[in-house]
């Protein structure tokens, strides 16, 4: 690019679940402007978690116009647009005024556990496990929309009138994107739709059984559709601009990190944290607790599966410690304070503050911070918290190994908590594999733009897109085998207490 060439560029929405950014990248795949702002986390009971959707998608307006005044590019520029969203969050909006038919409901929230126990019935978690390769969790989307429709006064009525849409972030952007009330289109894509537990993972449609039985009118949902194809023009800033991709964040990173190949794997630490691994056109089912999940589908061409471990709870645990306990006062001090001490004194912290996702699955679990003597200190607890973080990605890499035959070689790694050199050095340690951080973290809005941008031929193919991916750190494993082992069992043992916290 530059000299006589005209410069264009590709932006990409990141509808996450603390904030949504805009980020404008240029054709080598740099970050060239980016504006991000923060919304509200709606705790209005414990375990319930909520967002309010129009504060969002103000934001997600307010930082589209940000990030272009930042970048000076003119709209017409911007040759498309890619958008990524925090994954699960459900929510229902009226049809004709646009209105949000309640908070949305987020993916951390467990007011569905109840629920989802009466819905497996007899059969248990894995009733809908060979269709949608998910296990009946409060996580997933499609609960969520059933206890919404039984629970707010009116909303089943107006579901089954044909007054209500339902959409996870990327469907209601988009939504309000294209139009609004005013012609929006209402789509998803197939990465979204297979966290709903109402996917068929081998038609790539809604499940008419599973629809019924989970309660959930059809007439509420949007159309699946591929992660990169022009769904439509936006309107508003980015007039006239195709909006080209949506993937949920997860896969959007596995895509930013160029993972296009099977067997390739990357781990995203961001509120949670996501292992996925590329297992091409195979459809992998779980023994060991993984979920089964659509890694992305380029227009045509066939869909690219991937293996997942969910880890609800990681920097989300360093913000409790900032904002709930006041132990920081910025998330990056974690990393100090937990220098200032050469172990975590025998304190083994496990958040089950969500109940525990992969590979336990039990939404009945709660936190615990087990080994505690008068010796502990705030620095110890700072050392457990990043640790638990690495244990969690070693139960996962773990079942990963179980479920496909293969030992993850490297570990590609991104997301706000991979700034902490300490945490990945952990993370090598316990996981005994080398870990990997690329130049550009910023993957998951990386990826939305690949994707959009592969839509509209602004990149020729993947393998264009490969060439950008640059190597910034790397660390090794150096700790002693013995002393692993011997931690690993405390780590365990502490995830044992948190179980059946609720019987
Ligand atoms: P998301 O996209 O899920 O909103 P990000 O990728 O922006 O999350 O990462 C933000 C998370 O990373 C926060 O939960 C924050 O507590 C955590 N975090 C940020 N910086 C650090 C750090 N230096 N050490 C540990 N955790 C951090």
């Amino acid at each position: 690019t530059g000299g006589t060439a005209r410069r264009e560029f590709v932006a990409a929405i990141d509808q996450g679940t603390t904030s949504s950014r805009c980020i404008v990248f240029d054709r080598d795949g740099e970050v060239v402007s980016i504006d991000s702002r923060e919304h509200a986390q709606i705790l209005p009971r414990p375990g319930w978690v909520e967002h309010d959707a129009t504060e969002i998608w103000e934001n997600v307006r307010s930082v589209v116009d940000g990030a272009l005044r930042k970048a000076d590019v003119p709209v017409s520029a911007i040759r498309a647009l890619g958008i990524t969203n925090q994954r699960e969050t459900t929510l229902l909006w009226d049809r004709a005024t646009g209105q949000p038919a309640h908070n949305a409901i987020v993916w951390q929230d467990t007011r569905t556990d109840a629920l989802c126990r009466e819905l497996g019935g007899d059969i248990g978690q894995d009733r809908y496990r060979r269709a949608t390769g998910l296990p009946l969790a409060s996580y997933f989307a499609g609960p969520k929309i059933r206890w919404l429709l039984d629970n707010v006064p009116g909303l089943r009525e107006r579901a089954e009138n044909g007054e209500l849409l339902f959409g996870t972030m990327d469907s209601w952007v988009i939504w309000n994107l294209t139009g609004g009330t005013e012609g929006g289109i209402h789509v998803t894509d197939v990465t979204n739709a297979s966290r709903t537990l109402l996917m068929d993972l081998r038609t790539l449609q809604w499940d008419e059984e599973i629809c019924a039985s989970m309660g959930v009118p059809m007439s509420v949902l949007p159309e699946i559709r591929s992660s990169a194809e022009v769904y439509g023009t936006a309107t508003g800033t980015l007039d006239g601009v195709p909006v080209a991709s949506a993937l949920g964040d997860q896969q959007a990173a596995l895509f930013g990190q160029t993972c296009f190949t099977r067997g390739e794997a990357k781990s995203t630490y961001g509120t949670g944290t996501f292992l996925l691994l590329n297992t091409g056109e195979d459809i992998v089912g779980s023994t060991s607790g993984l979920v089964t999940t659509v890694g992305y589908r380029i227009g045509a061409e066939p869909a690219v599966y991937a293996l997942e471990g969910s880890i609800a709870v990681t920097g989300s645990l360093v913000q409790w410690m900032r904002d709930q306990m006041g132990v920081i006062s910025d998330a990056s001090e974690i990393e100090a304070l937990a220098r200032t001490v050469e172990d975590n004194g025998g304190a083994y912290f496990v958040p089950a503050f969500s109940g525990l996702f992969a590979p336990h699955w039990r939404s009945d679990a709660r936190g615990v911070i087990a080994g505690l003597t008068r010796y502990v200190t705030r620095a110890h607890l700072a050392r457990a918290v990043l640790e638990a973080t690495a244990w969690q990605t070693r139960e996962i890499v773990d079942a990963m190994t179980q479920d496909s035959g293969v030992r993850l070689a490297t570990l590609r790694v991104d997301g706000g908590m991979t700034a902490n050199d300490l945490l990945l050095q952990i993370i090598a340690d316990f996981v005994d594999a080398p870990v990997v951080r690329p130049v550009v973290t910023e993957t998951t809005s990386l990826g939305a733009a690949y994707a959009a941008g592969l839509a509209v031929g602004f990149w020729p193919d993947t393998n264009a897109l490969r060439a950008h991916w640059k190597k910034d750190a790397e660390w090794v494993p150096r700790m002693d085998p013995v002393i692993r082992d011997r931690e690993y069992t405390y780590w365990l043992k502490a995830v044992d207490r948190t179980m059946g916290w609720l019987d």
